[in-house]
Formats: structure tokens, sequence, C-alpha cells
């Protein structure tokens, strides 16, 4: 079956309209009108035919179309109520489509993609940063996650200590993953434009590199960010100062200047 391209102006406005449907802004709705975006984004995800792939707020099932045509099985969870009549339509004919409705920061991930699985998605960028940490969970069998979010995220996701921007995001990303900025995005592969570059980035999911209590590591690394103005004397004392001034870390640094080693072994003295 011949299905028409979704990744085009014409044919998105055609299908806003046709549907009654206008963009919404607080849903994070820009949909991708670029075909050659979309083309970069499965080739990103390195998607072969019968693999399980999960995508992100499928829209009006651009990308989907895109990630369907490689043969994947793509679940794609949708909280807008109105789209999946829309998604029925210009979706009809994929068998390896499978739509579920709901919110992906509430729906039990676990359950959902039980194998392993890739994602691919477009992220709604309101809440961005919360969906990147559900996916990074310790126990959902996640390989690569690739997404399109707004360029000063990507570039937090990848920052390296001692940058202003390197922060919990970044611990968090990179302690299960290798990320990397595969290529940007401008507004105008949008419709309607975000007000922000685009960035796509791809985390190549691998087993944590320190053997560490995870739990107790992330509240640690939280628990300094949150102020990250603070010396670590200061800002870790809840933790402890006495603990602090045996562990071997100079505690008059800031988090942003500890490496992940760093804080995995600081996790490992202040427990
Ligand atoms: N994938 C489409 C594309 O590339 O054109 C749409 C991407 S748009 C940036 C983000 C999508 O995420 C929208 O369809 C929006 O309705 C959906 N969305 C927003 N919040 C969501 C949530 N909590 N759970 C699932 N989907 C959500």
């Amino acid at each position: 079956m011949l299905h028409p391209l979704i990744a085009d102006p014409s044919a998105t406005r055609h299908i806003l309209k046709k549907f009654k449907l206008r963009a919404v802004k607080g849903l994070g709705q820009n949909f991708l009108i670029d075909a050659g975006i979309v083309r970069q984004i499965v080739e990103a995800a390195e998607i072969f035919a019968g693999e399980d792939v999960l995508e992100i707020g499928p829209g009006i099932g651009t990308l989907t179309q895109g990630l369907l045509e490689t043969g994947a099985k793509v679940t794609a969870v949708e909280l807008d109520k109105k789209l999946p009549a829309v998604l029925k339509e210009t979706l009809a004919g994929y068998e390896n489509f499978r739509l579920v409705e709901g919110d992906i920061l509430k729906i039990n991930l676990a359950e959902l993609m039980p194998r392993r699985f890739k994602v691919a998605a477009n992220l709604p960028y309101y809440i961005t940063t919360q969906i990147l940490l559900t996916l990074l969970e310790k126990n959902l069998p996640v390989t690569k996650i690739v997404t399109m979010v707004q360029k000063e995220v990507a570039e937090r996701m990848t920052a390296a200590p001692g940058s202003k921007i390197y922060g919990a995001l970044s611990v968090a990303v990179q302690f299960r993953s290798e990320p990397r900025i595969a290529f940007e995005v401008p507004p105008e592969s949008f419709l309607p434009p975000p007000e922000v570059t685009s960035a796509v980035v791809v985390c190549d999911v691998r087993k944590p590199p320190f053997d560490v209590d995870e739990e107790f590591f992330f509240k640690v690394v939280r628990t300094a960010f949150a102020q990250r103005r603070k010396t670590l004397l200061n800002s870790l004392a809840s933790f402890g100062k006495e603990k602090l001034l045996v562990s071997g870390i100079d505690c008059k640094r800031r988090a942003e200047t500890l490496s992940l080693e760093e804080f995995a072994e600081l996790s490992i003295n202040l427990k």
C-alpha cells in the first residue's frame, strides 16, 4: 500500500484543516514538516525491521510514518485525545503500528515495552527533562534514545564538567548512556515554528560505568546541584560534614566541577 507522505507543509496543513485542529501550545505541539529531518532521525536511530520502537507524542503521525516504513514495530504514546482519530486515518494500513492513549509520564513503561527497544521522538519540550529521566530509569530494556529537544537542552545533556551548563541532567544522561548531538534543526522545519533552535541527540544506553547505590548517587547529585553556587561543604552539609571532609574530594569545590567518577566516589563515601 502506498501511503501519502505526511512530512510536508501542505499535507500537514491539509490534515489539520480537515480535522479542524490547531497545534496546542500547552502540549508542546510543533509538527515536523520536513521529510529530510524525519529521514535523518530514522537513520540516526539505526532501526531495522521487526525491532520494537517507542515513540512519544506521534502527533498526526509524521515521524511515526518514517519509523513504520522501516518495518519496525512502533508503539506510540499520545496524550491529546483528538489525535487518535487523525492517526487512524493518516497511518491506516500500517500493520506494525500500535497506539497507546495516555500520558508518557504516567504509563508503566516496563509493562508496555518488556523487550529490548529503542526510542525515537520529537519530544514535547515542556516536559523534556522528566521524560528523559523516566526513560533512563534502570529497569527499562532501552538500548538507544534518539530525541529531538531544544538545542540548549541537547547542550546540557552532553556538557562536560566545568562548564556552566553541566548539571544534574548531564550527570543522569551520561551515567546511563553515551550521548552525542547528531544535528541541529531550524524552527522552519516545524509547523508552527518553535521559538528556539532544536537538536537531535542520540543516547547509546549502556551499563553505568560505576558500581554505586544508584538511588543514593542521584540523591547526592540532585542535592549538590540544587544549590550549585555553593561549595560542596555547604550544599551537601546534610549528609554530614565529617564524612565530606574525609571523602578525598576538595569540599571547597562546586558541584559543576565534579566528574561522574568523582560523584560516584563522593556518594560511596557519604553513605
Ligand atoms: N511526533 C510529531 C511530529 O514530529 O510532528 C509531534 C511532535 S510534538 C513536538 C509533541 C507531541 O507530544 C504532540 O503530539 C503532543 O500532543 C504530545 N504530548 C504532549 N505531552 C504528552 C504526554 N505527556 N504524553 C504523551 N504525549 C504527549
